[in-house]
């Protein structure tokens, strides 16, 4: 059954890995879908041709996440094409790896901006278009929940930060109807993170599964939080990590 019949939704960073997977389950799911990019137009535009081809409506829209004024424009823009917003996946993210001394203040902003200044805005930009059924998930990483291994100060306080956020979102919007959650992946197999990268093995060791999750494992929780058997889950942190924070 098409669980997300007539739903919009967008999904930031919608053209490769996680936010890939997220778009095409949704699309799967019934939603038409509205992706944003940075720099891989041919690849969104892609991903967008193919949600048409399931019969959907699909944009790929360029917004870079660390651009407050390109994130509201990108979303009141999805909003208007489509005629409403219902389900908002803020899943764009950086990731910089390395010893604290060594890490560059540019490279701390980017992380700071796309990673959490950027669900922030999205959030809300999106918020006055949400109606009762509402939906917004965030990506974080299971490294907000247990940092294994060294260098990951600017990435897991980015993505710690989400947790205020999403508690936040939660239970200002709960009246309204709309939920908030965050959805922590583990390991996954992308371009940011291959499952035959040089520290690969390093991270699969952390898991209780001891290996790589997909970008699909990661789209099925989210499939399920943004359809109505999510109603009743807000503010709740889902690890989809393979028992890497345990
Ligand atoms: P990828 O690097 O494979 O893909 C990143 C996506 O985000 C691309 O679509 C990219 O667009 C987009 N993006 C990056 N920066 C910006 C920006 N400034 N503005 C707009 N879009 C942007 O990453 P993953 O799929 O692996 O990661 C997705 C999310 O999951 C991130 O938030 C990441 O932190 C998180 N995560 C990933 C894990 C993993 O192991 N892979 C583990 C835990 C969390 P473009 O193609 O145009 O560059």
């Amino acid at each position: 059954a098409a669980r997300l019949a007539g739903k919009v939704a967008l999904v930031t960073g919608g053209s490769r890995g996680i936010g890939e997977a997220v778009a095409l389950r949704l699309a799967e799911e019934g939603a038409d879908v509205a992706l944003t990019y940075r720099d891989s137009a041919g690849r969104a535009e892609a991903v967008a041709a193919e949600i048409e081809g399931m019969g959907r409506r699909a944009w790929a829209v360029r917004a870079d996440s660390a651009d407050p004024r390109a994130i509201r424009e990108a979303v009141d823009a999805v909003a208007t094409r489509f005629g409403r917003l219902d389900i908002l996946v803020n899943n764009a993210g950086v990731g910089v790896v390395g010893p604290i001394e060594e890490t560059d203040e540019a490279d701390i902003d980017r992380v700071l901006d796309v990673n959490v200044r950027g669900p922030l805005l999205a959030s809300k930009a999106a918020v006055p278009h949400l109606g009762e059924g509402g939906r917004i998930v965030t990506i974080g990483s299971c490294m907000a929940e247990r940092v294994a291994f060294p260098g990951g100060s600017v990435y897991a306080t980015s993505k710690a930060a989400l947790s205020g956020l999403t508690k936040a979102l939660a239970r200002e919007l709960g009246s309204r109807g709309i939920t908030a959650n965050l959805v922590h992946p583990g390991p996954t197999d992308t371009d940011m993170n291959p499952a035959d990268g040089p520290s690969a093995e390093l991270q699969a060791g952390f898991t209780a599964l001891g290996s790589f999750g997909t970008p699909a494992d990661v789209a099925g929780t989210i499939a399920h939080l943004v359809g109505p058997e999510g109603r009743y889950i807000t503010g709740a942190a889902i690890a989809v990590d393979g028992g890497f924070a345990v």
